[in-house]
């Protein structure tokens, strides 16, 4: 799996990794702005911490609902990609969907 990097907080912000040891032991990942603090929770491992982080990062899209061929879709307005039925994120490019 590629190692991504946590992309820049909406403050401009550079965002770090925070690990910390749950109740059983396990070291946990968050990803926190050093500069708003804003924090996500604590996650298993530091890509899913990363992925979190990321997605609530992500700019918003509508989505539109073309007709193809007499057949109404759901579709991204950011990358025109279709997306699933009620689906928060779009699978293509990453933003939150506003359904
Ligand atoms: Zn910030
Ligand atoms: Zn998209």
């Amino acid at each position: 799996m590629k190692a991504e990097k946590p992309v820049r907080c909406g403050c401009g912000g550079e965002p770090e990794l925070c690990h910390a040891r749950d109740f059983s032991g396990i070291i946990r990942t968050s990803v926190r702005c050093p500069i708003c603090e804003i924090q996500t929770i604590y996650h298993q491992d530091d890509e899913e911490a990363i992925e979190r982080w990321n997605r609530a990062m992500s700019p918003t899209a509508k989505v539109i609902h073309p007709e193809i061929v007499g057949q109404r879709i759901d579709e991204c307005s950011r990358c025109f990609q279709e997306v699933q039925k009620g689906f928060p994120y779009c699978p293509s490019c990453g933003a939150r969907l506003v359904w």
